[in-house]
């Protein structure tokens, strides 16, 4: 995708849905940073602050992190000299608040979300995802046991680093995550189609089918 001005996508989509999948992909085609608050979150949740503490608390729950901490995490990360062409954001904004402070602070650097791509699975796939899901430590990249294993058990294909089952992946916290989703993030649905910039993509499709369908929906 040529890109003329800097270039602001997001991927929406429940928690198993495929984001941290194809964002991988998809930040190399458009040639922005790839950000995830998930990823943010869970470097946050291990160092031994208050603020990771907090973190912690409400992540091994299955709850949201509030947005006051959200919010001001990601604007953080969004002033890094790598994000100032644009960027992919992978699990933020996920609640109302969170999408119109985004909106708030890109507008007076005459920025925008131009696009969003809404990955849509169904609720048996998304809790059988989760519950196969592997992460590597070292670079956060997400493997499963039955639709995407790594070539060596236990080690990540692209970097070596160690495979790891996260702690919100049980089935009794992935069905809180679910609902949380449900309630929180799906109104952003219709936020962002009034404004005329929401694609849906299937992603109940192999890796390969949605990766080709994401593509399709950038460039239109
Ligand atoms: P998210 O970032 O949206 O929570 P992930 O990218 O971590 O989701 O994917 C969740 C799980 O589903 C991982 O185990 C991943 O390997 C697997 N997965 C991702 N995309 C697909 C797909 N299209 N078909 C089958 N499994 C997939
Ligand atoms: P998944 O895509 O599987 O739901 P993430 O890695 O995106 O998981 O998020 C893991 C956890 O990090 C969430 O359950 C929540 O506690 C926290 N988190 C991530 N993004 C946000 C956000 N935008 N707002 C609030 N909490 C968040
Ligand atoms: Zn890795």
């Amino acid at each position: 995708m040529s890109q003329e001005y800097p270039l602001y996508v997001i991927l929406l989509g429940a928690p198993g849905a495929g984001k941290g999948t194809q964002a991988l992909h998809i930040s190399k085609t458009l040639g922005v940073a790839h950000v995830s608050s998930g990823d943010l979150f869970r470097a946050v949740r291990e160092s031994d602050t208050e603020l990771g503490r907090l973190v912690k608390s409400y992540y091994d729950k299955g709850a949201l992190v509030p947005d006051d901490v959200t919010i001001r995490m990601i604007l953080e990360r969004l002033r890094q000299p790598d994000c100032v062409t644009g960027c992919l954001l992978d699990g933020f904004p996920r609640t109302m608040e969170q999408a119109q402070a985004l909106d708030a602070a890109l507008k007076p650097q005459a920025k925008r979300v131009d696009k969003v791509i809404y990955l849509h699975v169904s609720e048996s796939e998304l809790l059988r995802r989760l519950s196969g899901r592997w992460l590597c430590r070292n670079c956060g990249a997400s493997y499963h046991t039955v639709s995407a294993p790594p070539k060596q058990e236990g080690a990540c294909d692209l970097c070596g680093g160690a495979l790891y089952q996260r702690p919100d992946d049980t089935l009794e916290t992935a069905k809180s995550r679910l609902e949380v989703y449900f309630r929180q993030t799906l109104p952003l649905i219709d936020y962002y189609m009034q404004q005329g910039k929401l694609s849906q993509v299937n992603g109940g499709q192999s890796i390969e089918a949605v990766e080709h369908a994401m593509s399709g929906a950038l460039r239109s």
